[in-house]
């Protein structure tokens, strides 16, 4: 067995065969505590600062140890890395047999049951030609294609409304009772996946459908060693959602949708059932209709002061029950139908118990309207316990891991949420020097974030260093209000001429591409930038951060959770809110260094950095910059930069 000094070593087989390699210490010591995890079944938490290159640092480990192991990653992006680049590159390296499948949601896989439906129903469901030709063109990829992934037909965009049509649900698949059951992709995958050494999946599939084995995957995680969660940061949110119960108004027009396709094949005699289900569909729609507003989350308590919601809710029960009895009386007529009862049941048990009282003690319960469905959400308050359950269930490894995830190197935040207690935890700072990379600027002179002209005062406190920077910065916002904001004021600002890139204008990998390619733009965006964001060298040397990104206090599942905390005695600011803002703050602020060579600012324009005892706390939680409050050693930094800067060029709509 290779030893993981020598793996890592100058002239080791990574640094042979992997291009770019580096010799880390942080690296091989991350390695060698993990090797220890797996070897002793533990749970590690673990920081890693960028550069430390913990991505080998876990797969190194995790190859050489053998045994099943299922590797989780916050994006479907960041899962085909690992799949395509990394565990092929260190599989190469090391030269080991290991056979690794790539596992995704089944709404990327093409459903053969549901295209030919949809094959057999053109004129009922599709109206426009464009659908009707990339509904030909999924028909002939079915036919071939090993896989059914719908990232490997790029003519049919991937956010086409023709997907929803031909791919499945966990509502709408008929599992083993599905004619197409023998050739499904879904369960091919699932299949290679149960028999491969390594299991890449993502955080939304990993406990939508692996922990809580709600789907055909219940023998993946008994059968495995080792559970590995890249990006663990965002665990705790996606915990929250999973480990909840919610409904839309979307997934009941689905329904009625599909029943509707069902009981004309198979009941077409059978008129109440047609009623109960127009019915059906009605109410979900004046349900959505109750609620004025749009993007918003609402508590339970605020939801039933609109007039119209209590009642729409009622009646919706109402029509429900008599869909689901309807339905149940022609179940036995065809498999679809049988399937559309119990589908409707479930949503009627779900509704119900969100509706009644102490039904759903140790959850909160809120509303989120969207522009087309409105959502009933009941979140767990706290996820520990329920983690917990999981993690105790069989003996194995976890990891967790980030380069996010503690405060001043203080865990216990993290393990708190997620019933970590008790875990082993880690700490590397990232190798890149700072002190000479990265400099620190919180402007002087800024109001308090609450006052009405906030944002304009960033702006004009921003734009000497856009200028001193040459552009090549972005602008991140904490709401998207105040991002609308920057783009107006930067769009008018005399003297002032450098691209601007506008989070919405484009997908997010459109942008970060043009963004590159310019070389001098200002990208203004909101959470999306955040996190997940690789911009390597010139074209980004200044990152502005609007305000401290605490979560707005009016959340209904923050607020329940504070009001919680606070009834136990608990200083939830401390315990709960501060530490989820440094979180946040350490991911905004890491898109700025992400090499040896990189340099630039990083620009913090809330006073309350300074102004407030805690502070001291989120500054000292950042990489170990140079800090200033002074913009000519801002002006300077910029001015002393090694590489030569690129002529802006006009803005887009100045040209
Ligand atoms: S088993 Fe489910 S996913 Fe597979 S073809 Fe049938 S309905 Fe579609």
């Amino acid at each position: 067995m290779l030893e993981l000094e020598s793996i890592f070593s100058p002239g080791g087989v990574l640094s042979r065969h992997i291009a770019g390699f580096h010799v880390r210490s942080q690296q091989v010591e991350m390695a060698r505590a993990i090797t220890s995890t797996i070897e002793n079944h533990r749970i590690l938490v673990a920081e890693a600062g960028t550069g430390t290159g913990k991505t080998l640092a876990y797969l190194v480990p995790a190859l050489l140890a053998g045994g099943k192991v299922i590797i989780s990653t916050g994006t479907k992006t960041l899962q085909d890395q690992l799949f395509k680049r990394d565990i092929p590159a260190a599989r190469a390296a090391l030269k080991l047999p290991v056979s690794v499948a790539l596992l995704k949601g089944r709404a990327n896989y093409v459903c053969h049951y549901h295209l030919e439906r949809s094959l057999q129903d053109t004129q009922l469901t599709f109206v426009n030609r464009e659908e009707i030709r990339y509904l030909q063109w999924i028909e002939r990829y079915a036919g071939y294609s090993k896989d059914g992934d719908k990232s490997g037909l790029s003519e049919v965009p991937e956010h086409a409304a023709i997907w929803q049509f031909v791919t499945s649900t966990r509502d709408n698949c008929l599992g083993s009772d599905c004619p197409s059951y023998k050739r499904c992709f879904v369960m091919e995958a699932r299949k290679q996946a149960m028999s491969a050494d390594i299991v890449v999946v993502n955080h939304h599939l990993f406990f939508a459908d692996v922990m809580l084995r709600d789907e055909g995957l219940s023998e993946l995680l008994p059968a495995c060693n080792t559970v590995i969660f890249d990006e663990a940061h965002q665990l705790p949110e996606t915990a929250s959602l999973f480990f909840g119960e919610s409904v839309s108004t979307g997934q009941l027009l689905d329904l009625a949708r599909d029943a509707k396709i069902e009981a004309l094949k198979a009941a077409r005699d059978f008129t109440p059932l047609q009623d109960a289900i127009t019915a059906t569909d009605k109410a979900a729609r004046d349900l959505r209709l109750a609620v004025a507003e749009e993007n918003t989350r609402i508590a339970l308590s605020e939801a039933f002061r609109y007039p119209g919601f209590k009642p729409a809710l009622d009646q919706l029960l109402e029509q429900l029950d008599a869909l689901v009895g309807a339905l149940e009386s022609q179940a036995e007529r065809s498999e679809g139908l049988e399937h559309c009862w119990h589908r409707a049941d479930n949503h009627l048990q779900l509704i119900r118990r969100w509706h009644d009282d102490g039904e759903m003690d140790g959850y909160v319960r809120w509303i989120e309207v969207f522009h087309h469905a409105l959502q009933l959400h009941a979140t767990p308050l706290s996820i520990a316990g329920i983690f917990q359950k999981q993690l105790a269930a069989s003996l194995r490894a976890w990891i967790f891991t980030s380069a996010t995830l503690s405060v001043k190197k203080d865990f216990s935040h993290y393990n708190h949420e997620m019933g970590l207690d008790g875990a082993q935890t880690a700490s590397w700072d990232s190798p890149f020097d700072y002190g000479a990379q990265a400099l620190l600027y919180v402007p002087q002179g800024l109001p308090e974030p609450q006052q009405k002209d906030y944002t304009d005062r960033v702006v004009a406190a921003a734009l000497p260093v856009l200028r001193a920077s040459k552009g090549r910065a972005f602008f991140l916002c904490t709401s998207l209000r105040a991002m609308q904001r920057v783009y107006e004021l930067l769009q008018v600002a005399d003297d002032f001429d450098f691209p601007l890139l506008l989070q919405g204008q484009g997908s997010r990998s459109y942008l970060l591409d043009s963004f590159r390619t310019i070389g001098n733009a200002i990208l203004i965006g909101s959470q999306s930038f955040w996190e997940g964001v690789d911009v390597r060298g010139e074209a980004l040397s200044l990152v502005i951060i609007d305000k401290l990104p605490f979560a707005p206090p009016d959340d209904p599942v923050l607020s329940a959770r504070i009001e919680k905390m606070t009834n136990e005695g608990r200083n939830a600011f401390m315990d709960y809110q501060l530490p989820r803002a440094v979180i946040s703050l350490k991911q905004g602020a890491g898109r700025l260094i992400r090499d040896e060579t990189d340099h630039g600012v990083l620009m913090i324009c809330d006073p309350r950095l300074i102004t407030k005892a805690y502070g001291k706390q989120i500054w000292q939680s950042l990489p170990p910059m140079k800090r200033t409050r002074d913009l000519t050693e801002v002006e300077n930094f910029f001015a002393a930069g090694r590489q030569p800067l690129i002529q802006p060029r006009l803005n887009q709509h100045q040209e």
